[in-house]
């Protein structure tokens, strides 16, 4: 079974992947971290974030595993990324390698901003988790203040809403849900209460497609 949850800034998908993939027993690629670890190599290496030989460079580059998810998760490192993650070049590079996560024996969940529409458009479910600009900036704004980083709401928020433009904007994989993709609006869902809701919307779907396919074996 493959997962593919995508998103904007701070909608609760990667907490929702997480949970699923606990709950499955599948394993989970957070693909926004590819992009963020594209973009922090430049930074390290002193490059342009546009610099386009560079980056495909850094995102052929990247291991899977190791990861400093610390360094990763900060505002201007998701900033930097959402730069980088236009690039179509940057973009086509980092397509194999979730595409192989994503075919894992017994599947894979995975979440961003276009595995349901550009990774994985064959995903046996697709979740489009969404929430209030606002919500999302009171949690991202929580969050990085539980990590010790400066959070300024007003900001947090033009933050979340200038990359929501750049990642629905852009021409390659734009942010946008797929056509066959289920809504959750977490605006007024706890972590708990998304978790369930997005059960309840997986289970469906697997008893949907089973429902389909004891229909297309009745000869
Ligand atoms: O999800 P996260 O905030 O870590 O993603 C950082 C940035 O990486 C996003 O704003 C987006 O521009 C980019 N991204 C993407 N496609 C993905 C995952 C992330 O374009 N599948």
């Amino acid at each position: 079974m493959i997962v593919a949850i995508d998103g904007p800034a701070a909608s609760g998908k990667g907490t929702l992947a997480r949970r699923l993939a606990e709950h499955y027993r599948l394993p989970h690629l957070d693909t926004g971290l590819l992009y963020r670890a594209a973009a922090r190599t430049l930074i390290d290496e002193g490059r342009r974030l546009d610099d386009v030989a560079a980056a495909v460079k850094a995102a052929r580059g990247l291991a899977l595993i190791d990861f400093d998810e610390v360094a990763l998760r900060g505002r201007e490192m998701g900033e930097a990324a959402s730069v980088v993650a236009a690039l179509p070049e940057v973009r086509a590079a980092l397509v194999e390698t979730q595409q192989r996560f994503a075919k894992r024996p017994g599947g894979a969940v995975l979440d961003g901003r276009d595995i349901g529409t550009v990774i994985c458009p064959d995903a046996t479910v697709k979740i489009f988790v969404t929430a209030s600009p606002e919500t999302r900036a009171q949690r991202r704004a929580l969050e990085l203040r539980s990590r010790g980083e400066p959070s300024n709401y007003a900001k947090v928020l033009g933050d979340i809403l200038h990359r929501d433009r750049r990642d629905s904007s852009r021409s390659t994989a734009p942010l946008k849900p797929a056509t066959d993709a289920l809504i959750l609006d977490t605006t007024d869902l706890d972590v708990e209460a998304t978790f369930r809701e997005a059960l309840r919307l997986v289970e469906t779907q697997l008893d949907a497609k089973d429902a389909t396919q004891l229909r297309s074996a009745v000869p």
